[in-house]
């Protein structure tokens, strides 16, 4: 298994030999407006795509968590070729318009001798929550790889406890970027606060190694290595 970070909540895996693309988002640095009813006014994406995002636009599958447009934009649905096979959540699927093969996941799919489990999750709390509408992450399974959680956009809560639980990942990768408006509380994890860190520790106990991933916390671009995480991405 190897995970390149591209940016954001980008994310390359080489799995079994299968290469998937994850949340691919793929707009110009600063093409977008500033997120409405945040602390900054900064234009997004704050960083550029590094050179390496080449090599992941001809990938096995792409799959999609959620659909912000931080996560599937216009710009990856025109660079990715229409062959590409998606995944993403169900009902999620008429953002794929054009795509050749696009498999809505309910609770699991196999792609290539790779089991792709979905999970649930929780972009924020309350009413800011709900309306951020519905997320997931996926774990992926195969014999002789170690298991793999990404949870997706989510705080910590009972369906990624449930998902620890369930399928007892070997490594977790976590969207910590402490996201939140003005009004209301966290969309994310953040990875400055004892919150994030009580969560990690209960993350800690049902999976070995945890990712942690952030415009602040990664390069854009850099690897994160292969087996095992790097030190310095390694929470617990
Ligand atoms: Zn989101």
């Amino acid at each position: 298994m190897k995970l390149q970070l591209i940016r954001h909540a980008t994310l390359g895996v080489e799995y079994a030999g299968v290469r998937f693309l994850i949340d691919p988002m793929w707009s110009e640095a600063g093409a977008n407006p500033p997120i409405a009813n945040t602390a900054n006014d900064r234009r997004n994406p704050l960083v550029p795509l590094p050179a390496a995002a080449n090599d992941w636009l001809r990938p096995d599958a792409a799959i999609v968590t959620h659909l912000h447009p931080d996560h599937w934009d216009e710009p990856a649905a025109r660079a990715l070729p229409k062959t590409t096979p998606i995944l993403c959540q169900p009902g999620d699927e008429a953002a794929f318009a054009g795509f050749g093969s696009v498999t809505p996941v309910g609770e699991r799919a196999a792609f290539r001798g790779v089991t792709i489990h979905r999970t649930g999750g929780r972009h924020g709390t309350g009413l800011i929550g709900k309306r951020m509408g519905r997320v997931s992450g996926f774990v992926f399974r195969a014999d002789g790889e170690p298991t793999l959680y990404v949870a997706g956009d989510t705080i910590w809560c009972d369906e990624v406890r449930q998902a620890l639980d369930a399928f007892r990942p070997d490594v977790t990768v976590v969207n910590a970027g402490g996201a939140r408006f003005v009004l209301g509380a966290r969309l994310r994890w953040r990875p400055t606060t004892s919150s994030l860190y009580a969560g990690m520790r209960r993350i800690r106990r049902r999976s070995p190694s945890i990712w942690r991933r952030s415009t602040t916390a990664c390069s854009p671009g850099r690897s994160c290595g292969s087996g095992s995480p790097r030190k310095g991405w390694r929470i617990g």
